[in-house]
C-alpha cells in the first residue's frame, strides 16, 4: 500500500532538488499529466526533475522512507498512459528530461553513452555529426526520450534491419526500488551472470527501475538512401512484394510500411503541406526504403526490381523519391498517420504482432469480425509488415456519437481484436507497452504462467509497489 507524501518529504524533494528540479506549479505540470493521446488525465503532488542519477537515488531512498510511489516519465509522447500518474494526487511525477547529456561517443567502438532524458531526434543528430547513426526513428523521434524508449522496448520503422531497443540497448544504468544504483553501462557481448538486467529493464516501462542512462549501437551513417512510394492492391501483394525485396536487396531493406489509402486520405485532409505521391490513388501503399553507400546504385537496384513487379502486375504504380526533400515528404506521410486518426476523431488504437505471413488474413478478417458485431463499425490497418506489427484502428459507426459509442463498445470491440490476435498467435502489445491502457486485457488474456512469473519479478524486484503502480501488471 503507498500513502501520499507528507509535507516534510515534499520539503526535503525541494531542498535535494532546488527549485530548477522541484515544483508543485499547476500549471507547469499541467501538460505532464495527460497523456499524449488526451486518454487518461492524472494528478501530482509534485514534479521531480532531478539532474543527476545520484540524485535519482536520493529521490528513490527519501520516498521508499514514506512509501510514496513514484511515476517515471521521459518525453510522455507513449501511446498506453504510462507515463500517467492515477487520479489520486498521491503519486510524485518523476521526470528525466533533465538528465539530457549525450555523456560520450566511441566512433571505434560505434557505441554512445546517452542520459535518459536525451531527445531521440537530438541524440540522432549528435550521432550524424560523429559520422554515425542511431537505427531507431518513430513519429515521436521530437519528444520521445531514451529513457522512455529503452523503458517500452520502442519499436519503430527499422526494426526490419536493426531490430528494436532490445537490440540497439548494449548496457544500462539505473536506480532500483531500493535506491541502489545499477551501473550495467559497460557494453558487453558476452555476460553470463544470470539474469540479464538489462533485457529486463527494456519494456519494463518503469515498473522495476528508472533509466538513468543507456549504452547505444550505432552504425556507420548512410550515405544515401533511396525511398519508393509503391501502390498496390491488397495486404497480400504487399507480403509478396515484401519477400521479393529482401531476397533480392537482402540487408539494404531498412523500412517497409504498409498503408491504407483511408490513412493517406486523412493525412491529406489534416497535415498541412502533405501531398498523395501517386497520380491516381490506390488501395494499398508500401513505404519501402533502402539504405546504403551510393544513391543511385540504390535508385538502380529499387528500380529494377520495382519495375518487374510493375510489369508482373503485383504492383500499380511507384514514385521513386527524386532528392532527400522527397524522401522526407514520403516519411512525413507515414509520421503523421497517428497525428491524423487523432483529428479523425475518437477511435481504438491496437498495436498488436501476429507471424509475418498472417498479417494479410488478420487484416482482412479483422474489420468483418468486428462489423459482423457492431454493424457500421470501420477498422484499418496500418504500419510495420515486415516485423508483423500493425496498427489497427476502429472507429466508430459514422452517425453516432463516436465518444459515448466507445465509451459503451470500445471494450467489447477491443476484446475481439485481442482475442483474434491471440487465435493467431499473436501479441496484444507488439511496440507500445501495456501501461494502464492494456493492463486488466493482458491480466484475463495472458498466459498464467507468464503472468505469475511478472509479477514474482515484480514483487521481486519492488516488493513494496513504489515504482509505476497501477501499470504493466497489477
Ligand atoms: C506520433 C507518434 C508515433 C509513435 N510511433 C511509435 C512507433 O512507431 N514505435 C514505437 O515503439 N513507439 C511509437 N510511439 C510511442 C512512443 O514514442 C514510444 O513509446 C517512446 O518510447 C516513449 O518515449 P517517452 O520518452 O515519450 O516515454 P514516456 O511516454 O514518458 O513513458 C513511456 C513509459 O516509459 C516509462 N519511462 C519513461 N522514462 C523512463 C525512465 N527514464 N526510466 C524508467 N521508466 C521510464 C514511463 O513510466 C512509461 O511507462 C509513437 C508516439 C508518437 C507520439
Amino acid at each position: 500500500m503507498t500513502s501520499p507524501p507528507s509535507p516534510a518529504l515534499l520539503q526535503a524533494l525541494a531542498d535535494l532538488l532546488g527549485p530548477k528540479g522541484f515544483t508543485t506549479d499547476a500549471e507547469i505540470m499541467a501538460p505532464w499529466l495527460t497523456d499524449w493521446r488526451g486518454k487518461y488525465h492524472g494528478a501530482a503532488p509534485a514534479m521531480l526533475s532531478p539532474s543527476t542519477t545520484e540524485e535519482v537515488s536520493a529521490i528513490v531512498r527519501l520516498c521508499a522512507g514514506e512509501r510514496v510511489a513514484l511515476v517515471p516519465q521521459g518525453g510522455n509522447s507513449g501511446m498506453v498512459g504510462g507515463a500517467t500518474p492515477d487520479a489520486s494526487g498521491s503519486q510524485l511525477l518523476l521526470s528525466l528530461r533533465r538528465m539530457n547529456r549525450v555523456r560520450s561517443i566511441d566512433r571505434d567502438a560505434r557505441i554512445a553513452v546517452a542520459e535518459a532524458g536525451v531527445i531521440l531526434e537530438n541524440f540522432h543528430n549528435t550521432a550524424l555529426a560523429e559520422g554515425l547513426r542511431f537505427p531507431l526513428t518513430l513519429g515521436g523521434k521530437g519528444s520521445a526520450t531514451i529513457g522512455g524508449l529503452v523503458s517500452t522496448n520502442a519499436g519503430g520503422t527499422q526494426v526490419l534491419r536493426h531490430g528494436t531497443m532490445r537490440t540497439l540497448v548494449a548496457g544500462v544504468e539505473a536506480v532500483l526500488p531500493d535506491g541502489s544504483i545499477f551501473d550495467g553501462l559497460a557494453p558487453l557481448k558476452k555476460d553470463n551472470r544470470g539474469y540479464d538486467l538489462r533485457h529486463l529493464l527494456c519494456g519494463a516501462e518503469g515498473t522495476l527501475g528508472v533509466v538513468t542512462a543507456a549504452s547505444l549501437r550505432l552504425v556507420p551513417a548512410n550515405a544515401a538512401r533511396q525511398t519508393a512510394w509503391v501502390g498496390l492492391a491488397s495486404p497480400d501483394d504487399a507480403l509478396v512484394l515484401l519477400r521479393r525485396l529482401d531476397a533480392a536487396l537482402g540487408g539494404a531493406l531498412e523500412g517497409f510500411e504498409i498503408i491504407p489509402h483511408s490513412c493517406v486520405a486523412a493525412v491529406l485532409r489534416h497535415i498541412p503541406q502533405t501531398r498523395h505521391p501517386l497520380a491516381e490513388p490506390q488501395a494499398w501503399y508500401a513505404l519501402v526504403e533502402l539504405a546504403g553507400d551510393d544513391r543511385d546504385e540504390l535508385g538502380a537496384l529499387i528500380e529494377a526490381e520495382l519495375s518487374a513487379a510493375l510489369d508482373s502486375g503485383l504492383v500499380r504504380d511507384v514514385a521513386l523519391a527524386q532528392s532527400e526533400r522527397e524522401s522526407e515528404d514520403f516519411w512525413r506521410i507515414r509520421d503523421a498517420i497517428s497525428e491524423a486518426e487523432r483529428a479523425e476523431g475518437p477511435a481504438l488504437q491496437h498495436d498488436v504482432s501476429v507471424p509475418v505471413e498472417l498479417m494479410p488474413r488478420f487484416i482482412a478478417e479483422s474489420p468483418a469480425r468486428l462489423a459482423g458485431v457492431f454493424p457500421g463499425i470501420r477498422a484499418l490497418s496500418f504500419g510495420h509488415l515486415g516485423d508483423g506489427n500493425i496498427h489497427h484502428h476502429v472507429q466508430p459507426p459514422a452517425d453516432t456519437d463516436g465518444a459515448a459509442w466507445l465509451a459503451a463498445h470500445g471494450a467489447a470491440a477491443s476484446r475481439l481484436v485481442y482475442a483474434h490476435v491471440i487465435e493467431l498467435g499473436g501479441s496484444i502489445s507488439a511496440e507500445h507497452g501495456i501501461g494502464q491502457m492494456k493492463r486488466d486485457i493482458l491480466a484475463e488474456l495472458d498466459s498464467p504462467a507468464r503472468l505469475a512469473a511478472l509479477r514474482a519479478i515484480k514483487a521481486g524486484l519492488d516488493p513494496l509497489g513504489l515504482f509505476n503502480p497501477g501499470k504493466l501488471i497489477d
